[in-house]
């Protein structure tokens, strides 16, 4: 029997991991850890470039559409490997049938959220297939920054040191339930709208303001607790996690209770998790909540002194459990 591909080999967990590892690390011969965004230093110059695909279902939710998401994704991307966005590519297929109105403002707020970004989209392609062949429209951007030669150690977490604070930039979770809500037309009472935006601004701040940035990752498919893993992993440290700390706006909580979603698994699109030295935190913390990209951020835990690579929640009923790796799908399609 021939092996196929599941839909779990696209989570963001551990199917994902291993089909990254056994199909593409080791006949592309990349030999560095897998980043948001590569680092490349060739004949003296240092180049950040990253890559995404974005298939979201639907293709306009609350909070923005799959332009906006493609844009500040690979944006994202490159601003939490410490780099600065310059421009990115953006290549459209496009299912036969889909009305070109939708295609048009798709393709307008990707113009405006670049705008916003100050990031340009240089190149692009175009392809059209036939009705069924796609879901009306994917998208794949890819994008490139400069980066200071001090910053090349974030992306790594080269630096980091047991001590050292955990800090979100705001609730979690509202980009996977807005997406859900929007693809099965459900209303809540409380609408939820995606976190989806731009960060490279509120990065560039805390980078000014703090040279002990020592990790940064956005918190996308496969939410916090993916990241958190993926960090103890490569760092061969343990993290510890205060439950109580973690924001969680109340209708995603309430929903998540109900649909049987753990929020630390959900997926963001505007949410990063910074690592800052100790003594560092409270700096970080101010300049975070200054900006409107920040407003509820926390500090949510710390690298604990400790060699097994594992992810300690603190309850808040005064536990400890530890935080897996996700196996298998939450919510296919997000983004
Ligand atoms: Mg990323």
């Amino acid at each position: 029997m021939s092996v196929t591909i599941t839909l779990n080999q696209g989570s963001g967990g551990k199917q994902t991991h291993r089909l990254i590892e056994n199909v593409f690390v080791k006949r592309f011969g990349i030999a560095e850890p897998l980043t948001d965004s590569a680092l490349v230093r060739n004949r003296g110059m240092d180049i950040v470039f990253t890559t995404d695909s974005f298939v979201v279902d639907p293709l306009f939710f609350p909070g923005g559409n799959i332009g906006k998401l493609a844009v500040c994704g690979t944006v994202n991307d490159l601003a939490v490997s410490g780099a600065v966005p310059v421009c990115l590519s953006a290549a459209f297929i496009i299912e036969e049938g889909l009305p070109e109105g939708d295609l048009v403002e798709i393709v307008q707020s990707m113009a405006d959220e670049a705008e916003k970004a100050d990031v340009k989209i240089v190149t692009g392609d175009t392809k059209v297939v036939e009705k069924g062949k796609c879901d009306k429209l994917f998208i794949t951007t890819s994008g490139t920054g400069t980066i200071n030669p001090d910053q090349w150690h974030i992306s790594i977490g080269e630096r980091i040191k047991p001590g050292d604070k955990l800090i979100v930039n705001g609730s979690l979770g509202n980009h996977a339930l807005a997406v859900l809500g929007a693809r099965n037309q459900l209303s809540f009472r409380t609408p939820v709208i995606s976190d989806c935006a731009s960060l490279n601004h509120l990065i560039g701040k805390v980078l000014k303001i703090s040279g002990n940035i020592h990790f940064m990752r956005d918190l996308t498919r496969g939410g916090l607790a993916t990241v958190l893993n993926e960090l103890a992993a490569m760092i061969g440290t343990g993290i510890s996690i205060n439950e109580g700390s973690v924001p969680i706006d109340d209708p995603v909580k309430g929903l998540c209770e109900m649909l049987g979603f753990d929020p630390l698994y959900l997926a963001n699109e505007g949410k990063i998790l910074i690592v800052a030295r100790a003594g560092d935190e409270s700096k970080v913390l101010d300049i975070l909540k200054s900006d409107p990209l920040g407003k509820d951020s926390h500090i949510i835990g710390e690298i604990m002194d400790d060699r097994r690579s594992r992810v300690i929640l603190n309850t808040v009923s005064g536990g400890k459990r530890i935080l897996e790796m996700p196996s298998g799908i939450q919510l296919p399609r997000i983004c």
